[in-house]
């Protein structure tokens, strides 16, 4: 099998990360939650078990704000940018724009989670 290798990181470049191996539920979310983090109506997530990330720039482990039972948003504590979630669990969840690279059609949204939240005008392509 081979092996996938992604990088991406803040705007600032301060935290940057390294995930390796298989992705995990490719998804879409409009939660409330998500669009609060990241000031967009949809964002689209990568998990990875937690094993699995790098953090590999100047600033090490981003910053976390605890928001659910369960799980802490990251992010910057510099620029301030969305950078996934860290979950109490094993998984890390990644917001697929702090990615280098986007294409790869293993990183394309499986499912849309809230969608009812979202305007009627907003609207993206999941692959069914
Ligand atoms: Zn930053
Ligand atoms: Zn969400």
């Amino acid at each position: 099998m081979k092996k996938h290798k992604y990088c991406g990181g803040c705007l600032c470049g301060n935290i940057r990360f390294i995930a390796t191996g298989e992705t995990n539920n490719p998804h879409a979310c409009s939660c409330t939650m998500c669009q609060r983090h990241t000031g967009a109506l949809t964002s689209c997530w990568v998990e990875f078990p937690k094993e699995a990330v790098q953090w590999n720039g100047s600033g090490g482990i981003p910053s976390l704000f605890r928001s659910s039972g369960y799980s802490s948003r990251a992010f910057c504590q510099q620029c301030g940018s969305s950078l996934g979630a860290i979950d109490d669990g094993p998984t890390i969840g990644l917001l697929l724009g702090s990615f280098d690279r986007k294409g790869q059609k293993e990183l394309r949204p499986v499912s849309h989670s809230y969608k009812s939240l979202c305007p009627r005008w907003w609207s993206i392509d999941v692959q069914s």
